[in-house]
């Protein structure tokens, strides 16, 4: 074994690093693996904002918060994890800005906030639109200044569960090659999404839901697999995300005809609406016709450029960049993209998996505060309050109890599956399956599903999975071999992929992102009011369900 620690987090994005601070400051021996560079990480790329009741722009409180994501998750939200989501994320936010985050201020020297979609309040706190940019550097610094040790370029495959225990986790070292076991009396799972299932997508080349198929291969559930979150503003064709803070700073959407269409979808909220119920706007009049070139067009001009270059500046350069459109002159041709998981690893409030020693807390994790239906701005806060929470979990639990072992089997059993791909000469290379494997998810499970895709889409990922068999890498050396990486990243996208279909087959119903207009158009309460969830054994996955914790708040027709 190369190491052990007390709490051992995978991921260092911005939940990865605000576990590992907690868990520091708590106490525990703490470190970090990344794939990546932490600050490289995917949350660096979040820009509108995160949410929490401050009261900075209006009258509001937790209670409002919580209140407006329960009804945007389209009542599949778990509300105890929603309350202590909205009550901690002012104290949250205050840390943040203690640390040095340096948000966007009011005139008097408050931090600003703005609308965002289906939010009853201005409660969005942002810096400028490089939100992500700001919190993931300050979280960094407070890495450093702990000391806090990271294991960078570390690619984790495997976890190590000994006598019904996460013990840890096998890692392929990037930059010098060979496998490496990291040994854990707690590891907190914090991988980020899995948006790389999909050909137009907003998330990087390295969302490709690793923790969420670790956690999966050793028995853990995961839970709302059907519930990936279409953000009704990608570049065209890129899928570079534009923020909802466009729209929440007044933007509109136009059709083909220079019409306002969520007129006509939701005439009260308009462009501020829920995500899903905007992006079900935008692929209707696509697909009826009164698209351009399969888009619908965002509208900045009447916000003048002095506001679009004070608070969209990286809107705008994104703009000219990847679609050559200077929004103070011009729309911007946008359409649906996969954005946000809001299924993921099942985990109590706590961030706890039933695995005794695995955590899992951010994107990775289903806790669920999103339910069907992520809220903009919640992803971010989500990843800062539960992330602290499971941190300060895992150090607690890890200080109570002592051993770690890690069987040498699990290593031997690793290394003779790695170097029976490596050694394999003849296949198929990983990127033809994966390309098909996201156009076809695309095609066969995005806005709008519909029963027969589902069930194509079922036959393609098992012919994918036969194929995948047989996959070549082709770089052999032990230096930064992205192939071989790649190649378990698509393993990882391949499980998932699965059981995201056998979740959506299962819920005949329409809730959130799940839209099923043509067979079971309305949502389903009595039966379908509660969360898929999937385990695997011996490689099949299995369904099942579990009650939606409700507490306050009664199912409600959604209308904006
Ligand atoms: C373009 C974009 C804009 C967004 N804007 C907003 C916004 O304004 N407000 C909001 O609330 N939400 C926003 N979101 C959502 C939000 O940013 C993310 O959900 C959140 O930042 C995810 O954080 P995370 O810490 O869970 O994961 P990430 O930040 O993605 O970090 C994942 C970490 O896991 C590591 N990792 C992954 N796999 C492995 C492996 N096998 N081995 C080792 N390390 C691994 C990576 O290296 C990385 O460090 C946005 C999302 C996108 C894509």
């Amino acid at each position: 074994m190369e190491a052990k620690h007390d709490v051992l987090i995978v991921g260092a994005g911005c939940a990865g690093m605000r576990a590992a601070i907690e868990a520091f400051d708590a106490g525990a021996d703490v470190a970090l693996v990344s794939k990546i560079h932490p600050v490289r990480s995917h949350s660096g790329a979040a820009e509108g904002g995160i949410n929490a009741a401050l009261g900075n722009a209006s009258e509001d409180d937790p209670e409002k918060h919580a209140y407006d994501t329960v009804k945007g998750s389209d009542y599949l939200g778990d509300q105890e994890a929603i309350q202590i989501l909205c009550d901690e994320a002012p104290g949250d936010v205050y840390q943040l800005e203690n640390w040095g985050a340096v948000f966007s201020r009011t005139e008097d020297g408050r931090i600003a906030q703005r609308p965002f979609g289906a939010a009853g309040e201005p409660r969005t706190a942002y810096a400028a639109d490089i939100t992500g940019h700001v919190l993931i550097q300050v979280l960094y610094e407070q890495v450093m200044k702990r000391d806090i040790l990271v294991y960078e370029e570390y690619f984790a495959w495997r976890l190590v569960v000994d006598s019904d225990r996460c013990q840890g986790v096998i890692c392929w070292d990037l930059l010098d090659g060979g496998l490496k076991v990291l040994g854990a009396k707690t590891v907190i799972l914090a991988t980020g999404g899995a948006g790389r299932l999909y050909t137009g997508t907003t998330n990087a080349y390295s969302c490709t839901g690793d923790g969420m198929a670790m956690a999966l291969r050793v028995g853990a559930p995961l839970k709302d697999m059907e519930m990936m979150q279409f953000h009704p503003t990608t570049l065209s064709p890129s899928g570079v995300l534009i923020t909802e803070g466009t729209r929440g700073e007044g933007a509109y959407l136009l059709n083909s005809e220079g019409e306002r269409f969520l007129t006509r979808y939701a005439p009260n909220a308009m462009e501020l609406a829920s995500r899903d119920v905007i992006s079900r706007a935008e692929q209707t009049e696509i697909d009826e016709g009164r698209g351009i070139d399969g888009n619908v067009m965002l509208d900045l001009r009447h916000l003048g450029a002095e506001k679009i270059l004070e608070r969209l500046h990286g809107t705008r350069e994104l703009s000219m960049v990847f679609a050559g459109v200077d929004p103070i002159y011009e729309p911007i041709p946008v359409r649906p993209g996969a954005h946000y998981h809001m299924g993921g690893v099942h985990t109590d409030v706590w961030g706890r998996t039933p695995l005794e020693g695995l955590y899992a807390a951010g994107e990775v994790a289903c806790v669920s505060v999103h339910g069907a239906n992520r809220l903009g701005g919640n992803a971010l806060m989500e990843t800062i309050t539960f992330g602290k929470r499971s941190g300060r979990h895992a150090a607690e639990w890890a200080l109570a109890n002592t051993t770690v072992a890690v069987p040498p089997s699990l290593l031997s059993d690793a290394e003779s599956e790695l170097k029976e791909l490596l050694d394999r000469t003849k296949g198929e290379r990983p990127w033809s399956i994966r390309d098909e494997l996201a156009s076809t998810m695309h095609e066969n499970f995005g806005v709008f599903r519909r029963e027969d895709q589902m069930e194509k889409q079922g036959e393609i990922v098992q012919a994918l999975r036969d194929r995948y068999k047989r996959v070549v890498v082709e770089d052999k050396g032990d230096v930064f071999n992205t192939d071989l990486t790649q190649a378990l990243e698509l393993g990882f996208l391949l499980d998932l992929a699965e059981c995201m279909i056998v979740s959506g087959l299962a819920r005949k119903e329409s809730r959130g992102a799940h839209a099923r207009p043509y067979d079971y158009p309305e949502r389903d309460d009595e039966r379908f009011m509660r969360h898929t969830v999937v385990t695997m054994t011996d490689g099949a996955v299995k369904l099942g369900w579990r009650p939606v914790t409700v507490t306050k708040w009664q199912p409600e027709v959604r209308r904006y």
